[in-house]
């Protein structure tokens, strides 16, 4: 089909409407922190507006923590530490499961929150990142009392109180990233979800608190970065976990440098996305929009930077504009929609400037016909094609629906393209040549090397990064290892 017919098909076919309803949900007009097993008003009585993005309207007031309401949880989650480091791994276990399955439970509630307070589609919030972060859970539950196996012939024992500070890309998902494996091993964490996605973490504390875990385990504090930097500089914090830009990231290192902190960090990325000439071209071409435009493009390991063998790029680049002219951009909440809205205001105009940068840079542009709602953050979904290595939009981190096309002749030639950047989080290898996958997985210094396929999670997986995109493993085995010392 080319794209005159794809823009006939889309005209002369319309779908109906097919909104997730919102009458199930509970959201109140007020939340407070979660310290010590029970929600707190925070001590300078300060709250914030968390936002609905494809409306620009305020969903619910938010407890803002200062200095001392992060000192509060941390002293909370000091004082269970002790109880909760000499319960048996089995009795921890049964704690993690009754997490998982009361997620389970009220999935549909947390789908739809996530999308409302995030903007991501329905489809992706009910059909990724909910059940994943319940499968985070099953999974490290079932560590909890084999942590003998994990670690044969040695002895662990937990770091102690985990600060972890999370992003808006994957807010329920990074909180079960980091919540299931400290508590497997544990630990008790003070948890801070990010400033314009509060809701799941909330909604999580009331499940927690519900599934009777003993107080001060988990705590859940809510502000912005400040209150971040107070759980980092906190001297009884033992590790921190971050998860988001690698400016913050470098932040975070400077700040711990010369203390007895332990520091995972998973940052930004710019991951290549490469198709050979002998790929399945179709299904290449479906996960380049998977690769770009999961979640708007909110993916730090998102395929931003597509790399396509010269002998098929006029094929590949067309059948990609044919497929973009089909994507729906639209209300989040529409089981029809395909891309969302933009998580905030300040992101939206991170990605529109990178958009200005391009075209300022000379480089030839493509956006799909489409019909942006008047109200709230939204972003086309946009191609930069023939772009050269020295573009900033191919060299930094735009964290929206932007992808830059380059074309390659030989393997080497691809190989030294992909890997000139400054991160090292992900790339993906579309070919039908076992041997081509197993050399460029060799070659290609990313965490996370996807063959003809992208943007799969699974528990049992280690993440994380090279370079500038962060160091140590979250997921899997591997996610473990942070949160334990060895005798
Ligand atoms: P940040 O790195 O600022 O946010 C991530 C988390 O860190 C949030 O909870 C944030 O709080 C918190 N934080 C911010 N400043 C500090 C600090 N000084 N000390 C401790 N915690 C802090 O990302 P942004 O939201 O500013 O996004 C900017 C860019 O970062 C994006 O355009 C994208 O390129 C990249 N990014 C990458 C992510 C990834 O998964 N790798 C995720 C998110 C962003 P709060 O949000 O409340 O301010």
């Amino acid at each position: 089909m080319n794209t005159n017919k794809n823009k006939m098909f889309k005209s002369s076919w319309t779908y109906h409407e097919a909104p997730e309803s919102t009458d199930h949900i509970q959201i109140k007009e007020q939340y407070e922190l979660y310290i010590n097993g029970a929600f707190t008003k925070p001590v300078e009585g300060k709250y914030f507006d968390t936002i609905n993005p494809s409306n620009n309207q305020k969903i619910a007031s938010i407890a803002e923590a200062s200095k001392k309401d992060v000192d509060k949880a941390v002293k909370a989650a000091k004082k269970a530490f002790k109880g909760w480091a000499a319960l048996s791994g089995k009795e921890r276990g049964k704690y993690i499961f009754r997490i998982a399955r009361l997620i389970q439970e009220r999935a549909r509630e947390f789908a739809v929150i996530e999308s409302l307070d995030g903007g991501k589609p329905i489809r992706e919030s009910r059909d990724i990142d909910i059940p994943l972060a319940a499968n985070h859970f099953f999974y490290y539950a079932g560590w909890a009392d084999k942590l003998a196996y994990a670690f044969p012939n040695r002895k662990v024992k937990p770091v102690g109180v985990a600060g972890q500070i999370i992003p808006w890309n994957f807010p329920l998902l990074m909180a079960a990233w980091k919540l299931a494996p400290a508590l497997a091993t544990g630990n008790t964490v003070v948890l801070k979800p990010a400033e314009t996605t509060p809701l799941t973490a909330l909604k999580l504390a009331e499940i927690i608190h519900d599934s009777g875990l003993p107080k001060g385990v988990v705590n859940i504090v809510t502000g912005a970065g400040a209150t971040g930097a107070e759980i980092v500089n906190h001297p009884e914090v033992d590790k921190i976990a971050f998860t988001g830009s690698t400016g913050v990231g470098k932040y975070i290192q400077n700040a711990i440098a010369g203390t007895h902190k332990k520091v995972t960090l998973e940052l930004g990325g710019k991951g290549a996305n490469i198709i050979f000439e002998d790929a399945a071209i179709d299904q290449a071409v479906e996960g380049i929009i998977n690769a770009i435009f999961f979640n708007q493009g909110h993916v730090c390991c998102a395929g931003s930077r597509l790399f396509v063998q010269e002998s098929v790029a006029n094929v590949v680049i067309q059948k990609l504009k044919d497929r973009m002219e089909t994507l729906i951009v639209g209300d989040p909440l529409d089981k029809n929609t395909d891309i969302g809205a933009i998580n905030s205001k300040k992101q939206l105009q991170t990605i529109e400037n990178y958009i200005k940068i391009g075209l300022n840079e000379g480089v030839e542009i493509y956006q799909p016909d489409c019909n942006l709602p008047k109200k709230g953050n939204w972003c086309a979904p946009t191609l930069f094609l023939n772009v050269s290595q020295s573009h900033r939009i191919v060299q930094e981190e735009i964290f929206g629906p932007v992808l830059a096309i380059q074309t390659f002749r030989t393997i080497d030639e691809v190989i030294e393209k992909a890997n000139n950047t400054p991160y090292g989080l992900s790339a993906g290898v579309w070919t039908q040549t076992g041997s081509k996958i197993f050399h460029l997985t060799q070659k290609l210094n990313a965490g996370v090397i996807w063959a003809n396929t992208f943007n799969k999670f699974d528990a049992t997986s280690p993440f994380g990064g090279y370079k500038e995109s962060g160091f140590g493993r979250e997921g899997g085995l591997h996610g473990l290892s942070s949160y334990v010392t060895f005798d």
